[in-house]
């Protein structure tokens, strides 16, 4: 079912997750007990966004007012590849220069790893039948 795009969400504070069919789409639900905040893709897709709250995932902060979360919600693993921030209850989209700019990162690393997955480079040193290690001849350094 696709709904328009959100411009904000309004905190909910809850023990447990709400099942999806009856999640509100305005609503960002946030379970302390299970230490996890979720809500539906700000684009509009449908799709739930789940982010567990730990030192190495998303932190929020919570000021009385108003949610923040971070890092950026990516959802580049859903077809829709949304990238915004929640900030005070606001989405800020990334700008789409930037997606772009870091796509084209990935790109150009997927392309280098790939490379360097194909490439034949002789080994630079070799060892000498009488053990010792040599740097290799014929290397033009
Ligand atoms: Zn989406």
């Amino acid at each position: 079912m696709k709904q328009k795009q959100r411009s904000s969400l309004r905190p909910v504070f809850v023990d447990s997750v709400p099942d999806t069919k009856l999640m509100d789409a305005d609503a960002l639900y946030v379970s302390m007990t299970y230490a996890t905040a979720i809500h539906m893709c700000a684009c509009g897709c449908g799709n739930e966004t789940v982010t567990p709250l730990a030192p190495d995932e998303w932190r929020l902060i919570y000021d009385g007012e108003t949610i923040s979360l971070a890092p950026s919600i990516g959802n580049q693993r859903l077809e829709c590849g949304s990238h915004y921030w929640i900030r005070r209850n606001r989405i800020v989209w990334v700008p789409d220069e930037k997606r772009r700019w870091i796509a084209s990162l990935k790109q150009a690393m997927r392309k280098a790893i790939r490379r360097l997955l194909r490439s034949r480079t002789p080994p630079l040193y070799r060892a000498d039948r009488d053990g010792r290690v040599r740097l290799r001849r014929g290397l033009g350094i």
